[in-house]
């Protein structure tokens, strides 16, 4: 799945910026955002997880009905067990199916959450439809099962369908209490045949508070763990993705380049003598430049391109849908914008200036994988190093016709005044 500027927002907030150090429990914009690429590849595996434990649990649990049905055919309990297990054990095996022939996608964890928490309510319903309303709004043992199933939506790391989830369930829970209230009479001791005890309004309310709650954790599970993954992916001084990202994203990126035939560069930036220009302006001003490196980089690329903090003063970027020939120009706009930066050093009134060499590898002539890829940009990093500094090193001009063409160039977002795409 494409890494779009939106999927990435939450990882690096204002992109220039370093991650809120807010540390509340919630955060409740989060618990509606849509999970960003590595969030999906969490959530087809869990989907993955919740379809096969799904399927044992109902194939442990088959034995149940069938041994009630073959000791005493009229039993309502076997016949219900029994239709239960089959409906939920179609779905599982055909999601498991589903999951190996294509890709995951948030409707399908929403339509099996659903479809978990309504299975349940499906169980309480049979008992109504039998004629035993005190089952369905006494028992304990189905009614756990709501929390297994809210519990398992947290596996599809998407709140939204955790909230969706969970709220569906009191809602179904409701109604069925509501239509046992109005169907039956409950205080008729002859409903009762199992002594679940008497129908009262403070229990069932205490039942939907505690699906309500139920929900919230498994909501603000999924919140924290997003949080969590997304704040380990961001460096903090910069606000750019870390290497740990780039590793995660980068072949993803690589295919999806390949299935679309668009062209992709390779850019490794470093900044010249840096070790010399903290030794003279101190640890603080090397941090401002950081930072700024960090903004004008990102400003000098296009939404569709890429970019981290690849290391202490390296970053990594991924030109997409330019050949080397395009790249080298942007590279070149990115030297002159860093080299032209008068950067603040703190406590003086005086500013400083950085220079950066870049080294850049392309797509198909320098390698397909993203190893070989960050290796050639290195070693014409090193090259630039070499020629003196302040300079960019691209792939040789024969390179440029090996390349797919992909589509015309256009300018870098930040300047049309959109913010630049960071991965
Ligand atoms: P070259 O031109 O060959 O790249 O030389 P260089 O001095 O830039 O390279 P070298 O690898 O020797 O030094 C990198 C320096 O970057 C050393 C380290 O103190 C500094 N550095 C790394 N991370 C940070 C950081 O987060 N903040 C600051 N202020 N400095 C950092
Ligand atoms: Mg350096
Ligand atoms: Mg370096």
């Amino acid at each position: 799945m494409p890494l779009t500027h939106r999927d990435s927002r939450h990882l690096t907030p204002g992109h220039t910026r370093p991650p809120p150090s807010d540390e509340s429990v919630l955060d409740w914009r989060r618990l509606f955002q849509a999970p960003d690429p590595m969030q999906i590849d969490a959530s087809a595996e869990g989907e993955m997880l919740v379809a096969r434990m799904r399927t044992a649990l109902i194939l442990c649990l088959l034995p149940v009905p069938i041994i009630n049905l073959l000791y005493d055919p009229n039993t309502a309990a076997g016949a219900v067990g029994l239709l239960t297990c089959l409906v939920g054990l179609v779905p599982a095996l055909v999601v498991q199916r589903v999951l190996r022939r294509s890709a995951y996608h948030p409707w399908l964890g929403l339509a099996t959450s659903l479809l978990d928490v309504s299975v349940v309510s499906l169980g309480h319903a049979a008992f109504l439809v039998l004629g035993q309303p005190m089952t369905t709004v006494n028992n304990r043992l189905m009614f756990d099962v709501y929390f297994l199933a809210i519990g398992a939506t947290a596996l599809r790391y998407d709140a939204r369908i955790t909230l969706a989830a969970g709220s569906l369930a009191m809602w179904e829970y409701l109604g069925l209490v509501l239509y046992a209230t109005s169907r039956f009479d409950l205080t008729n001791p002859a409903l009762d045949p199992h002594h679940y005890g008497a129908f009262d309004w403070a229990t069932q309310a205490s039942r939907i508070v505690l699906l309500g709650a139920a929900t919230l954790l498994a909501a603000v599970l999924v919140n924290r763990g997003q949080r969590l993954r997304g704040q380990s992916r961001v460096d903090r001084l910069t606000g750019l993705p870390n290497r740990t990202f780039f590793e995660e994203r980068v072949e993803a990126e690589l295919s999806r380049a390949r299935r679309q035939h668009e062209p992709v560069v390779v850019a490794m930036l470093d900044i010249d003598h840096f070790k010399r220009h903290n030794d003279r302006w101190g640890h603080p001003a090397g941090d401002v430049a950081l930072r700024e490196v960090a903004r004008t980089i990102l400003a000098g690329i296009r939404q569709s391109d890429t970019v981290v903090r690849y290391g202490g003063e390296e970053f990594v970027a991924l030109f997409i849908g330019l050949n080397s020939a395009a790249a080298l120009e942007r590279a070149e706009a990115i030297r002159e914008a860093v080299g032209a930066l008068a950067l603040p050093i703190p406590r003086r009134r005086d500013t400083t200036g950085v220079t950066i060499s870049i080294g850049l590898a392309a797509y198909g002539p320098d390698g397909t994988q993203a190893e070989e890829l960050i290796e050639q940009a290195d070693a014409r990093l090193f090259q630039a190093k070499e020629a003196g500094r302040n300079r960019v090193v691209g792939p040789p001009p024969e390179a440029v016709g090996r390349e797919p063409a992909g589509p015309p160039d256009s300018p870098p977002d930040r300047m049309r005044g959109s913010p630049g795409r960071v991965m």
